[in-house]
């Protein structure tokens, strides 16, 4: 995402009332600011024709409302009021292609590390947004393996999308980055694949998808959930299992999934290439087969989509 490209009349959604962006005083001692204690949503929202496509928006909402119940953050909203909130938001910025941002936090500034009875705070943001990658998501993107682990439940709650968990994210991502690739693949600690940097991850041998099950130290995606689905419904076999870091260099074609990385094809694994070095064909189709989801245009699931009007 790079620099900001939040502009100050973009309207943020603060506990129930909606303030200019800029109007958002945080203090610095804040303790989700030092302890990396908040808990956040990612969502996309595509153009339509009326206004814009919330996409899958019922279930970000569940797995904030888990997130806060794993910290035992008491939100004072409910799934719907969480909802309507996001969909006031976008509704109010106007922006048809945009990400959204839920985010919740202790918004308390003693240095106290524990959060019992601290103040929760919640918010959401949405910014202009079109692609992660860039055009490199066309061409295919390379990735290392990182030499950092993944962390996994013993550790930290994996399911909980929590602002401490990304700094695992961000060592990695940033020693991948610093070789000159664009982004990483994190082990988990018994050494199988477990996912990216913020996205999760397939790959195709045989015909058949293959990704880590319900069982590793992933974060278990909506877009891992929306391509298992659409995938089945295209006939592909999905096989759910360990992953070896050895079957990356022999698969036919891999790819990552996110909210914000869509499908991304990966053309090169620690300087290896993948396939023929390009998007493989079963990618290809499987991201076509999202994008006309994420659209609006896939008949089969109506219920994903949550249009907003203005
Ligand atoms: N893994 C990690 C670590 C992530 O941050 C994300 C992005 N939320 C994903 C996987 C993909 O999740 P989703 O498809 O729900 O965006």
């Amino acid at each position: 995402m790079g620099e900001s490209n939040f502009s100050n009349k973009n309207m943020v959604w603060y506990n129930g009332t909606l303030i200019p962006y800029k109007d958002v005083k945080i203090p610095i001692l804040t303790h989700s600011l030092q302890y990396g204690s908040g808990i956040f949503e990612g969502i996309r929202s595509y153009p339509s024709s009326s206004g814009s496509n919330v996409f899958r928006l019922k279930e970000h909402m569940r797995r904030f409302l888990n997130s806060a119940k794993i910290y035992g953050m008491n939100l004072g909203y409910n799934q719907e009021q969480l909802f309507d909130a996001v969909i006031e938001t976008v509704g109010a910025n106007k922006i048809k292609s945009c990400y959204i941002r839920p985010f919740a936090f202790i918004d308390d500034d003693s240095i106290s590390i524990s959060t019992k009875g601290k103040k929760v705070s919640v918010t959401v943001s949405v910014i202009p947004y079109d692609s992660i990658f860039g055009v490199d998501k066309l061409k295919g993107i390379r990735c290392k393996v990182s030499s950092w682990k993944r962390l996994n439940s013993s550790i930290l709650p994996i399911q909980a999308k929590a602002s401490g968990n990304y700094l695992n994210s961000i060592v990695a991502v940033n020693e991948a980055m610093k070789l000159g690739y664009n982004e990483t693949i994190i082990l988990s600690g018994n050494g199988y694949i477990a996912e990216g940097s913020g996205e999760n991850i397939f790959l195709v041998k045989d015909g058949k998808l293959v990704t880590p099950g319900d069982d590793s130290d992933v974060l278990l995606g909506i877009t891992r959930d929306t391509i298992i689905t659409i995938a089945k419904e295209m006939d592909f076999e999905v096989v759910l299992r360990n992953i070896h870091r050895d079957e990356l260099y022999n698969a036919d074609e891999i790819f990552l999934c996110g909210t914000a990385a869509e499908v991304a094809p990966v053309i090169d694994v620690d300087g290896n290439m993948i396939g023929d070095g390009k998007a493989g064909e079963i990618t290809s189709k499987i991201s076509g087969a999202y994008d006309k989801t994420v659209n609006g245009d896939n008949q089969k699931h109506p219920d994903w989509i949550s249009a907003v009007e203005f």
